[in-house]
């Protein structure tokens, strides 16, 4: 199990994948975009000219990309890794899509004798690049004890959900959950600051009393308040508003299918659609703060 292929250097594949080259596995890549590839080439990766070429002969193949389509797209076209892969190897998603796109992909894989994991992640681009994520992984928990040192590579917390599509939906409701209490979070904190509190002061108190959350604590949505997140970097990198945006669009998709209801998981949707919409959808989700401030 050394020989990798990756798929898509984005924000989070990037330092996923340079984590499992300093942890000395062999490593083939490819991304549409040439600029992430240079770091991984500096860092010892071999770049591929097209996905298949990153996924022939290679034990493990491993794609990060933004949403369902690109995922149905790059596996089950006509063109697609899985009818011209060559080697079977074992494949993992770690992209957050659908639940059913899922399924749907992980069914097709092993009508060609591939076994497959869904396999998103959390913990954001902090967490890909000190190598401690969170997998929630759903499908086969035998594929998943035979590549587990991949994931321990990469992440600290491996969890299995249940079978092939479990994965994604632990992760859809853990990203309805954060995209309510950093909406929540954006909204107190400019409640204090237009009442005459400091940010940092305030986030402060409330990191030590009942409104405690991880949107407050390690990557609160107020620039100036900490260092090193998107806010205090002009809300650049990280998790973008449109992915966001598209998570919330899989929970309202989960709560229909389930016939659940989620008032509080509508209302974020409609923010962080309000806020795509007002041109944020490339700046990091924490930017929903500007809503609440005025200063979109
Ligand atoms: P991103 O847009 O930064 O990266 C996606 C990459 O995939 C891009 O580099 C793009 O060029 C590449 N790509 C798209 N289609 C491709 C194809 N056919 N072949 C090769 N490369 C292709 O997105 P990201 O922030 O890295 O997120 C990736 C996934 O992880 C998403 O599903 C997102 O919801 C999820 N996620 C992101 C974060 C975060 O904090 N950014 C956290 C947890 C989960």
């Amino acid at each position: 199990m050394k020989k990798i292929g990756f798929i898509g250097l984005g924000n989070m594949g990037k330092p996923m994948a340079l984590n499992l080259v300093k942890k000395g596995y062999s490593l083939k890549v490819f991304d549409l975009q040439p600029a992430p590839t240079e770091e991984l080439k500096a860092a010892g990766a071999e770049v591929m000219a097209s996905a298949i070429d990153a996924g022939n002969d290679v034990d493990v193949l491993i794609t990060m990309l933004p949403s369902s389509p690109h995922v149905e797209a790059l596996y089950l076209s006509d063109t697609g890794l899985l009818a011209h892969t060559a080697g079977k190897p074992i494949v993992i998603d770690c992209s957050t899509i659908a639940p059913e796109s899922a399924r749907k992909v992980a069914k097709a894989a092993q009508q060609f004798g591939i076994p497959m994991l869904d396999a998103p992640v959390s913990g954001g681009t902090a967490g890909a690049e000190a190598g401690t994520l969170t997998f929630i992984i759903g499908g086969d928990a035998t594929i998943l004890e035979r590549t587990r040192p991949i994931f321990e590579a990469m992440g600290k917390n491996i969890f299995h959900a249940g079978n092939n599509g479990a994965g994604q939906v632990a992760k859809i409701c853990n990203n309805m959950l954060l995209a309510i209490h950093m909406a929540g979070t954006a909204e107190a904190l400019q409640l204090g600051v237009n009442n005459g509190l400091d940010a940092s002061v305030l986030s402060e108190i409330m990191s030590k009393s009942s409104g405690r959350n991880w949107s407050l604590e390690l990557y609160n949505p107020y620039p100036g308040v900490m260092e090193n997140v998107p806010a205090s970097r002009g809300y650049q990198g990280g998790f973008m508003c449109e992915l966001m945006n598209k998570d919330l669009g899989l929970a309202m998709e989960a709560m229909m299918h389930s016939k659940s209801t989620s008032p509080m998981g509508a209302l974020a949707k409609s923010l962080y659609a309000m806020h795509c919409n007002n041109g944020h959808s490339k700046e990091d989700f924490s930017s929903i703060q500007k809503l609440y401030s005025g200063k979109s």
